[in-house]
């Protein structure tokens, strides 16, 4: 299939529509309730990170063998759509939890799985992705932490910086270089190291101005010792673990993305039915009719290609990382305008913390900058059209 081939066509199973309902409905009754209160203090929600695992939303991404619910990626992605509509943080709990058990689920081995999957399914353990360093950001090719191979086991050495979850998760996912004389692809391996590891440990926190509640830490490596055993994928293979692993991870920041916009529209368009100016409520007046009217075409447009690329990438048709690029890219930029455009309809309201507008806006930022900025997006999408036109 090129790049201009029609797409498959996705519909909702009756599976798909009832987990996405009953998701919405617990986000809508037991997460909303807490957004402004996790935004304010920028505390990890433990609770909700309990409920998750407790209604097993977290199992969704494994595989039934590993006490998964084996979920399709679309079915993966409704779930974080609608815990991001109602907080931010909250979709990014099982976002981050599945961006970082990829690797082990794709590279890992049978021995692998059944020793670090289980805990991850229930919900009992969390897990981060650590691949960005100081001076490795966009580029992954500069990325310095070593790991140098010392008997039966890897001595790791260097920092990562923001790194979701990195100072709650139980494990880490981490990229190193072993062997420096090799391509800058084929220089990285890729390890789980526990947090308990002696010579692991938090540098320390970004304060941020978005999804506040997710802890950004930066993670140091002084020494720590890896046995060979956790190594995932042959040595060398750390880059293309990487690569693999954001093909069906960044779908998952596109549901985090068009959830923020559905939330910021929902509370957008209430508010135009109530507030009344010149008479009558301001949802009369055309000129805000027409930015509802874009909210909406922009939020449907973003989810459709969403949907899309998820079916796309679950059926393996076309280049599934043009697919996860296209749809980040079309998602944050329409949840980042959108939620401007949710402020405006609130007039100085919605500038005010009493309504999550605000919020979202600030939210909606970040679905443009992590898994890959968009313009990583768009030369991801720009070499596959031009591979497949040559
Ligand atoms: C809140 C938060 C959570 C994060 N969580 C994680 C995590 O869990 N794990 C993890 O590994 N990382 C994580 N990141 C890191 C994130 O993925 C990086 O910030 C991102 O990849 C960009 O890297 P950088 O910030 O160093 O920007 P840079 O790479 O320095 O980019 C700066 C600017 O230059 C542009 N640019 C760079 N190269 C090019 C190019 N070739 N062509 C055109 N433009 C270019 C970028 O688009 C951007 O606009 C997180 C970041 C944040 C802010």
């Amino acid at each position: 299939m090129t790049a201009s081939t029609p797409p498959p066509a996705y519909r909702l199973t009756d599976e798909q529509r009832a987990l996405r309902d009953a998701v919405r409905e617990l986000a809508r009754e037991r997460v909303a309730p807490r957004a402004a209160e996790i935004d304010r203090t920028a505390e990890f929600p433990w609770d909700l990170r309990d409920l998750l695992a407790g209604q097993d939303v977290l199992a969704l991404p494994f595989p039934e063998a590993y006490g998964g619910l084996g979920a399709d990626l679309l079915t993966t992605c409704l779930a974080i759509e609608e815990l991001s509509a109602a907080c931010a943080t909250t979709g990014l709990i099982l976002a981050v939890h599945e961006l970082a058990s990829l690797p082990i689920i794709h590279a890992g081995t049978d021995e692998q799985k059944a020793r670090w999957l289980p805990d991850l399914a229930a919900g009992r353990a969390l897990i981060a992705f650590a691949l960005t360093e100081a001076g490795a950001g966009s580029d992954a090719g500069a990325i310095a932490t070593r790991a140098v191979r010392d008997g039966g086991t890897y001595v790791l050495d260097g920092s990562k910086r923001f790194i979701s979850h990195g100072s709650v998760a139980d494990r880490v996912v981490v990229f190193a270089v072993t062997d420096p004389a090799a391509d800058r692809h084929r220089n990285l391996s890729c390890f789980v190291v526990e947090a308990s590891a002696p010579g692991f440990s938090v540098g320390g926190l970004s304060h941020k101005k978005d999804i506040r509640g997710s802890p950004t830490a930066e993670l140091i490596f002084d020494g720590v010792r890896v046995p060979v055993a956790d190594r995932l994928g042959a040595e060398g293979e750390g880059f293309a673990i990487a690569m693999k692993t954001f093909e069906r991870s960044r779908p998952g920041i596109a549901a985090q993305a068009v959830g923020i916009a559905q939330g910021a529209l929902d509370v957008a368009a209430h508010y135009a039915t109530e507030r009344v100016q010149f008479g009558r409520p301001i949802g009369d007046q055309q000129m805000v009719q027409a930015l509802l009217a874009d909210m909406d075409a922009a939020t449907e447009a973003a989810r459709a290609l969403l949907y899309t690329a998820c079916a796309a990438i679950e059926a393996g048709e076309g280049d599934p990382g043009r697919w996860a690029a296209l749809c980040k890219l079309v998602a944050g930029d329409a949840a980042m305008r959108v939620t401007t455009d949710a402020v405006q309809v609130l007039g100085g309201y919605g500038y005010l913390e009493e309504f999550p507008v605000e919020r979202m806006m600030r939210d909606a930022k970040i679905t443009q900058l992590y898994e890959g900025t968009q313009q990583i997006q768009r030369i991801v999408v720009a070499r596959s059209l031009l591979a497949s036109h040559r």
